[in-house]
């Protein structure tokens, strides 16, 4: 069913079944189904060659009823605007389901960075910010990386929008290096706020984490920091990691700057000294206690959601689950963290980054921590509560929480 879908449409049906649940005044749901402004941008870059490349680019603002818009910048040849509407209203609920003061937005170019030098793509860079520039800033939208932007393209964007004002202005975008304004913490946010969400689902299931087992899919930014910290803050016991070659298991645990040095080596965690290859699909069914997914979207469906034995399902991935999916694994009594609740991490850091920006006055690395474990936690509590009050799955749960927040804002506004 959801690949008869486009992401849009899928973002669109989740509200939907909220805003029943919900009751939503009419004109508020038609109002949060679509995004309240876009712009399409035509960007011609000059290539090193001396040709010129026109680009198309994007910028979605959902909505900021609740404060300035936030959300990433992607850079990928298969970039189309209902992936990044649909990206926008998540940001959009994600903001809210952990109450930053902020909306949701995404952008992107369509363009293969992985066929660009390091000037065309600072170049590209610099266009985009010279079309979408005039809608951005600390007080309306503030970008972010995402898919194959990084650091240093955050960097040459902040740089391009201060020379258009005539003076610094660090908190229009986030996640920038360090030696310019970016916060302590954000390299492993996204994976130490799932973890604070687990450690809150155990705690209400009454279950032991230390030396339970773990299988995470997918070894990036994501996987990588799930498996250090996890075992560091949690005790877990992880047994199988995989990436996009296949999963490596081992009964009495892997070794994680093993696997580390293995895929940094390599290319791939598989191959490991003492370890058994087996399939993506396997790790998935491994008969384990918590299973992360940390990769991709769609590999927990219909077909395979019945054969899942974990008790706890971590989303880090953004969309890991089908809707269909949700159903089977509330069912079994399966406690799935949502996506927009369990990795928004990321996006809770980088709130934090504007703030310093904003302050000019930065945090150490304790008190980064102490304000995203607050933030988290609280999140957690408050969809774990809203699930055993209305007797729904935890991702309607983080729905209700996060469209009412909304919802109420719009309403205080006046716009509905
Ligand atoms: P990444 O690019 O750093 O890592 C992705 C990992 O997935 C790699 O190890 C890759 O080998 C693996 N992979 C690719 N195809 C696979 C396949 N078919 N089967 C198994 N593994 C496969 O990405 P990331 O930043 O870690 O993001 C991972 C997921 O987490 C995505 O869904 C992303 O949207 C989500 N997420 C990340 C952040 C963040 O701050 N990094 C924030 C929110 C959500």
């Amino acid at each position: 069913m959801m690949g008869e879908l486009n992401p849009f449409e899928i973002a669109q049906r989740q509200l939907d079944e909220a805003a029943a649940v919900l009751g939503l005044d009419p004109g508020i749901h038609a109002l949060l189904r679509e995004p309240m402004r876009e712009l399409h941008v035509t960007l011609p870059v000059r290539m090193d060659d001396g040709s010129v490349q026109v680009f198309k680019g994007f910028r979605v603002q959902y909505n900021d009823a609740r404060g300035p818009v936030k959300g990433g910048l992607r850079f990928h040849p298969d970039e189309t605007i209902d992936t990044i509407r649909a990206l926008a209203a998540w940001m959009t609920w994600k903001t809210a389901v952990v109450d930053i003061p902020l909306g949701g937005g995404k952008g992107g170019v369509v363009c293969n960075p992985k066929e660009m030098s390091q000037g065309e793509l600072e170049r590209l860079s610099r266009a985009y910010i010279r079309q979408v520039g005039r809608i951005l800033g600390p007080d309306r939208d503030v970008p972010a990386p995402d898919v194959y932007t990084n650091p240093q393209i955050m960097a040459w964007m902040m740089d391009e929008f201060s020379a258009m004002q005539g003076h610094g202005e660090p908190g229009v975008i986030t996640g920038k290096p360090l030696a310019l304004g970016g916060s302590a913490g954000r390299m492993d946010a996204t994976a130490r706020g799932g973890m604070y969400c687990l450690r809150e689902a155990a705690k209400v299931l009454g279950m032991d984490l230390k030396g339970a087992t773990t299988a995470i899919q997918g070894y990036g930014n994501a996987g990588y920091y799930a498996q250090l910290l996890g075992e560091e803050l949690l005790g877990l016991q992880v047994v199988c990691v995989s990436d996009s070659r296949g999963a490596i298991h081992c009964e009495d645990g892997l070794e994680c700057e093993e696997v580390k040095a293995q895929k940094d080596k390599s290319g791939t965690c598989v191959g490991l000294a003492d370890t058994e290859t087996i399939s993506n699909e396997e790790l998935l069914e491994l008969d384990v206690d918590v299973l992360i997914p940390a990769a991709l979207e769609n590999v927990i469906t219909a077909e395979n959601a019945d054969r899942i034995k974990a008790k706890i399902v971590v989303e880090l991935a953004n969309g890991p689950t089908t809707p269909e999916a949700d159903k089977i694994l509330h069912e079994k009594g399966v406690y799935v963290i949502p996506d927009f609740l369990c990795n928004a991490g990321g996006v809770v850091v980088s709130y934090f980054e504007g703030v310093q920006n904003a302050y000019n006055y930065y945090w150490d690395l304790e008190e980064v921590h102490d304000k995203l474990d607050k933030k988290m936690t609280a999140a957690f509590h408050v969809v774990h509560e809203t699930a055993q009050a209305k007797g729904v799955h935890k991702r309607l749960a983080a729905y209700l929480v996060a469209v009412a927040r909304v919802a109420e804002a719009v309403k205080l506004r006046g716009w509905v």
